[in-house]
């Protein structure tokens, strides 16, 4: 297996050094040359496999030769050891043909964990083998930042640094980032939006001098590994309802377009997925994109489900990429007009395959709240409001398949919010009962790509 930029100009790698690479050369972002199809057959025998086999038989035909067989097993196995709940990413029923994925059940409450901790042992191994020092930068809206944290906390020949919108995320996030004591990690608070946050860690992996000087790795959803790792846990919901036999659709609370578009290549792979329904908050600039045709950023507004606060949605690239019949240039085109100020236009064809398999809608806050006290009263399930968004929307898709919506954070990691939505605090997980006790360590810095670049340089090989 290769993979190609969706610029079409960056080197063809294998899977190990596109993991390593994280964003190409090109300002593109990496995708396997084909998704290589599973047969009703294979599919079929996932039934009754562990989480951590399933993800290996899943995601063994991505790794190439990068790994045996046995270490990747291995290394699954690893990632996935701290999880709480044994079947790893449970299923539970909500409404008659409408299901919850709980994914949630990580070290620290959210779907990320899913591909963080997998990458977290996979640079683990690579570094082992290639020796050298390497220092991670990522973006976050909230969630990305503690997962990569506890990830390569003490990792040997790592360094991380974490961007989040200052004041932007929950409290629970940002101490979930700024706790840990380890000397390899730091937390930036940025002065700006998760945009801007993003905008800066792609300009540091364009500055191609600074990139290899301090030997830059992303581990953003940009990352293909993340993506990867997160394809997964579609196949094991829709398995364990029947697939490959009956068909399922997902709904996914979207912000940066990588879960869902995971969704999109288990459904490539041969998933039986009939809809896969995007849930925006009331940054819905997916859901104007797909309603429209006209992607059109107008500034992000912050909400109750602060990881999904993105005007600027990194993996829709991806998609965009298949939705011109992978042209490099095509999509090289309507990036530069976007990074121009204006967005862009999608093609009547290109939005023809995107409909395909994409469905939308959004929610407003009402709504997420309302949709939290609601099914608190009805069902006594407490959602967090990312899942809330993704509830609200997919009751407007449920038909005779099944729906199985993605719960991608536990609710008490937006406590603020759940209160004010059904009068009670949920409690933390007794391994993160001292968070708020913990002492904090950030460095706050401006919007300034020169600013952020000198910080890391000084404080990195730690
Ligand atoms: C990151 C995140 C999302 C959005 O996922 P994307 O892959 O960025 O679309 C939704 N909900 C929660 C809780 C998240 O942490």
């Amino acid at each position: 297996m290769q993979y190609i930029s969706t610029r079409g100009a960056a080197p063809v790698l294998e899977f190990e050094a596109t993991m390593r690479a994280g964003l190409a050369r090109d300002g593109g972002l990496y995708v396997p040359d084909h998704f290589p199809p599973l047969t009703q057959v294979e599919i079929a025998s996932l039934a009754g496999l562990s989480y951590e086999d399933q993800a290996a038989a899943i995601m063994r035909p991505f790794i190439g030769d990068s790994f045996t067989d046995d270490a990747f097993r291995a290394l699954i196995g690893r990632a996935y050891a701290a999880f709480s709940h044994p079947a790893r990413a449970p299923l539970k029923q909500l409404a008659a043909n409408h299901f919850l994925l709980e994914l949630f059940h990580g070290p620290t409450l959210a779907f990320k964990d899913f591909a963080m901790q997998l990458i977290g042992q996979l640079f683990e191994a690579s570094l082992a083998r290639s020796g050298g020092r390497v220092t991670i930068v990522g973006a976050t809206s909230g969630d990305t930042g503690s997962a990569a944290i506890e990830a390569f906390r003490g990792v040997a020949n790592v360094d991380v640094f974490i961007l989040y919108p200052h004041g932007r995320v929950s409290e629970v996030q940002r101490r979930q980032m700024t706790t840990p004591d380890d000397s390899n990690v730091h937390a930036l608070a940025i002065d700006g939006d998760f945009d801007t946050c993003q905008a800066l860690v792609k300009d540091m992996f364009n500055d191609l001098a600074f990139r290899d000087a301090v030997g830059l790795a992303g581990v953003n959803s940009i990352n293909w590994a993340r993506v990867l790792a997160q394809v997964v846990y579609f196949f094991s919901a829709a398995v364990s309802l029947g697939a490959p036999h009956r068909p399922v659709s997902f709904t996914v609370p979207t912000g940066n377009f990588g879960d869902i578009f995971a969704g999109y290549v288990a459904r490539a792979m041969g998933l039986p997925i009939e809809r896969l329904v995007i849930a925006t908050n009331h940054n819905d600039i997916l859901h104007r994109a797909l309603s429209s045709g006209a992607y059109l950023p107008d500034g992000v507004k912050p909400s109750i489900s602060p990881s999904m606060d993105i005007q600027v949605s990194s993996n829709f690239e991806r998609a965009l990429f298949d939705a011109h019949g992978r042209d490099g240039r095509a999509v090289a085109q309507l990036m530069a007009e976007l990074k121009g100020g204006g967005g862009f236009h999608i093609s009547q064809g290109a939005l023809e395959f995107l409909r395909e398999a994409f469905v939308s809608g959004r929610a407003s806050e009402d709504e997420t709240r309302a949709t939290i006290a609601r099914i608190f009263q009805e069902t006594g399930e407490v959602l967090c409001p990312h899942t809330a968004v993704g509830v609200h929307v997919a009751e407007g898709f449920v038909s005779a398949t099944p729906m199985i919506t993605l719960a991608t954070a536990h609710p008490a990691k937006f406590p603020d919010a759940v209160e004010a939505a059904i009068g009670a605090r949920p409690g933390l997980p007794a391994h993160m009962a001292d968070l708020f006790e913990r002492p904090e360590r950030v460095a706050r810095l401006p919007n300034d790509l020169g600013a952020v670049q000198a910080h890391i340089r000084a404080a990195g090989a730690a």
